[in-house]
């Protein structure tokens, strides 16, 4: 049973303090948004490994892909050596690629997202013969030294000390939060103007980093998208300035918002790419396409024993090729434009919802302490508690998801993509409950 499991785990090494354990279940098997645990009780997974089943538990894709390549005898381990595999797979990855980038060059790193921004930002500085990256506020990139320096969140900071030298932080245009109350035109203006400053005087510390490095939606920092206009800026500011753009589509990218890569909304081709998470197809992989003018590491200059793990090769094959099949990606836009309509709606329903953002099949819902003042926007302080609150409740009607955003308060939903119009329905349904029911 869950019981037995959990009061085993909590007794060896899989339940360390840092596992965050909010979701006290012990799963017994998986398919599609459905988890059943040991105690045979089902769960909607809108978590759905931080966005990296695109195509949900067990597709059959995804299975059928996995037995063909042990049936044909493939090796499952080839360090960095070619095989026909690889040779498709990598096809695939460029035929979606926007801009440049697919003719330019793929570089697999790995296996975890953070390995492949390790690798971005090492170009970056070779390329460039400059040691300053720069991140935006709210950014995430991951856990290791140099990534965990370019993420916002000072948690797991803390107790570190000095991470990479080298990196600043840049305001993100969140005009919800903008701690100058500037929304709208106005406020994507000024955070222009703010960056292209900070990115031109010698004073500032920033001055001609070697890159750039933003999510076109942020993910673990609460679901915030870019603005469009305000993403092709930077694109411009970037190239005028001689700095490379390093674009993290790691959680957003391979159709999560509805389009091959977050970015592809603002038409802006980076000139690094990062992908990771549903790109594997359920399975670790992480890679980097970057433009051919970058290819400058000399043999050995960047190495990693698992780059290119040939089992992630044959389900991201499989995965990109559900993904490329006509209609699907529009079916998420479609699906996504739904879901975030009956968000809105809620938000009207309940007293605790601020703003809802998202695109795609990638959406956050922030909640808020509206028992206090609001700021000149019209937001309201962020209210984790509550949050945290929702989660469980959501939990207890068999409805899993995450929290992000600072203080932890905003809901992420970050469904398979191929959710049933059914299976939405129920997750508001639940989503619903939940939040009547936590702020009782
Ligand atoms: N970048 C982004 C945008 C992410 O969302 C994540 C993981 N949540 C990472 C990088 C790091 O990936 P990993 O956990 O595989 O190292």
């Amino acid at each position: 049973t869950n019981e037995h499991y959990l009061s085993r785990q909590a007794r060896m090494e899989s339940s360390v303090r840092s596992y965050p354990r909010k979701l006290p279940l012990a799963i017994a098997k998986a398919q599609g948004c459905w988890l059943t645990d040991v105690d045979g009780r089902d769960y909607l997974d809108c978590l759905a490994g931080a966005g990296t089943l695109a195509l949900g538990h067990n597709h059959p894709s995804v299975v059928q892909a996995i037995q063909d390549t042990l049936t044909a005898g493939l090796p499952l381990h080839t360090l960095d050596l070619t095989t026909p595999l690889k040779d498709a797979f990598c096809e695939q990855v460029r035929s979606i690629l926007p801009g440049e980038l697919a003719q330019g060059r793929l570089q697999f790193c790995g296996p975890s997202g953070a390995d492949a921004v390790e690798a971005a930002i090492k170009l970056a500085k070779t390329v460039t013969g400059r040691s300053t990256v720069c991140s935006f506020s709210g950014g995430y990139h991951g856990m290791t030294q140099g990534t965990l320096a370019l993420t916002g969140n000072l948690g797991p900071k803390q107790a570190l000390g000095a991470l990479q030298a080298g990196v600043q932080f840049l305001p993100y245009p969140y005009s919800y939060r903008c701690p100058f109350g500037l929304g709208g035109e106005a406020g994507i203006d000024a955070a222009l103007h703010y960056v292209e400053h900070l990115l031109q005087d010698p004073e500032s510390g920033v001055c001609r980093p070697a890159a750039l490095i933003l999510e076109a939606v942020q993910g673990e920092g609460g679901v915030i998208p870019a603005p469009r206009r305000w993403l092709q800026g930077i694109r411009a500011i970037t190239e005028q300035l001689g700095i490379l753009l390093i674009i993290d589509e790691v959680q957003a990218g391979i159709g999560r918002t509805g389009q091959w890569f977050a970015c592809n909304d603002a038409g802006v081709v980076p000139d690094i790419l990062v992908m990771s998470k549903a790109i594997g197809g359920s399975l670790p992989m992480a890679l980097l396409a970057y433009r051919e003018a970058l290819d400058v590491w000399q043999p050995a200059a960047h190495t990693g024993t698992f780059r290119g793990n040939q089992l992630g090769m044959a389900t991201g094959l499989a995965t990109l090729q559900t993904l490329a099949a006509p209609g699907f990606l529009s079916e998420v836009q479609r699906k996504g434009e739904q879901l975030g309509g009956q968000l809105r709606a809620l938000q009207n329903r309940v007293g605790c919802i601020g703003e809802v953002r998202g695109r795609g099949l990638m959406w956050g819902v922030e909640i808020v302490d509206k028992r206090q003042a609001a700021n000149r926007l019209g937001s309201y302080p962020a209210f984790g508690e509550l949050a945290k609150r929702i989660q469980q409740e959501c939990f207890a009607r068999g409805l899993i998801l995450e929290l992000g955003g600072r203080h932890g308060a905003v809901v992420r939903l970050l469904p398979p993509l191929i959710i049933s119009d059914s299976e939405l329905a129920l997750l508001l349904e639940r989503l619903q409950a939940a939040i009547v029911a936590a702020e009782q």
